[in-house]
């Protein structure tokens, strides 16, 4: 059973993570899933919706995007718009409801939905155990990546965002620090099983991005054309002749691709060679959309 409360400030919500057991809550449409299964049990939900830190605001050439603006004001944003890929992202994932719902920190830092990691059944390594059952079973919407672990990245905003240049921003009660959005992904390993690099007591405050790309893109499949989590996803981004490309699915983080040879270190698996070319169809085609 966890205690539940919503502080007043970000130092009020700060205050309340640095004790043991608790867990961010944001819009809830993953963490409810993982207490659910069992994934996460945390004693203590702090809430961030009474935080501050919502809001999409200029941010000197570029904006500054809350933590717990949602998917659906980051799609309808004004401000987002000249970020083609990300206000394409945010217009593409999960379902009208989980976009009015859902955080852009939560959206970030949503763990991954690979069946066995999900299934009550199963404690995979990524969980804490010894075995990828992915790895021995079914693992077709799997990732391209040899690993330990290799469930697939699933947010669609993280690519996007990733390729527009964005930094994410962390705050603890011990201060605050900025990284570059892909630095917010760590590969996870046998004594540090997280897929991200926020420390107990930390969270996301906020995503900056700095003055918009002379154009971007951003193409996604899923096995729907809505409401469904990206299988393999590609964000493009043009900055004068320089092209930045970050992909989705095809790793267990969000991974940046050469734009000279898209498919190298990505081998795939018994099931998922397949990715491997809409990967390449991906890359082609939102790399001539820019
Ligand atoms: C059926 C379904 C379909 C979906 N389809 C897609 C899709 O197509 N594309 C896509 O991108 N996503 C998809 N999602 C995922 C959805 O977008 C995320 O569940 C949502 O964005 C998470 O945001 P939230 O605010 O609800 O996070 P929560 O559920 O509140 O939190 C998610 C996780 O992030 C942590 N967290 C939340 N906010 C912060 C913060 N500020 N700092 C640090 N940690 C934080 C929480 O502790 C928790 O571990 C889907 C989800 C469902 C259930
Ligand atoms: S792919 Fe990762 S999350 Fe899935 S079973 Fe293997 S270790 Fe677990």
């Amino acid at each position: 059973m966890s205690t539940y409360v919503r502080p007043g400030s970000v130092d009020e919500a700060l205050e309340l993570l640095a004790s043991g057991g608790a867990a961010v809550l944001a819009g809830g449409t993953d963490l409810a899933g993982q207490i659910d299964r069992g994934i996460s049990s945390p004693s203590l939900l702090v809430d961030l919706q009474g935080a501050g830190l919502g809001g999409i605001e200029a941010d000197g050439n570029g904006i500054r995007i809350g933590a717990t603006a949602t998917l659906a004001e980051v799609a309808s944003s004004a401000l987002v718009e000249p970020y083609a890929a990300v206000a394409t992202a945010a217009r593409s994932a999960a379902s009208p409801l989980l976009r009015n719902q859902g955080t852009v920190g939560g959206n970030l830092c949503q763990h991954t939905r690979c069946w066995y990691y999900r299934g009550e059944e199963w404690t995979c390594w990524l969980g804490g155990g010894d075995t990828c059952y992915a790895q021995i079973g079914e693992h077709r919407k799997h990732n391209l990546e040899p690993g330990d672990c290799i469930s697939a990245h699933p947010s669609d905003l993280a690519p996007a965002l990733a390729a527009c240049g964005a930094a994410v921003v962390l705050r603890s009660a011990g201060g605050e620090r900025e990284l570059p959005l892909l630095d917010l992904y760590r590969r996870p390993t046998e004594d540090n099983r997280s897929l991200v690099v926020v420390e107990p007591g930390e969270l996301v405050a906020a995503v900056r991005l700095p003055e918009p790309p002379d154009a971007s893109s951003y193409l996604r499949t899923g096995e729907r054309q809505a409401f469904s989590f990206p299988l393999v996803a590609v964000a493009a981004a043009r900055r004068g002749d320089e092209v930045t490309l970050v992909a989705a699915g095809v790793a267990n983080i969000p991974r940046a691709l050469d734009p000279a040879d898209p498919l190298e270190g990505l081998p795939g698996n018994p099931q998922t060679g397949w990715k491997r070319t809409v990967l390449a169809t991906l890359v082609e085609r939102a790399v001539a959309q820019l």
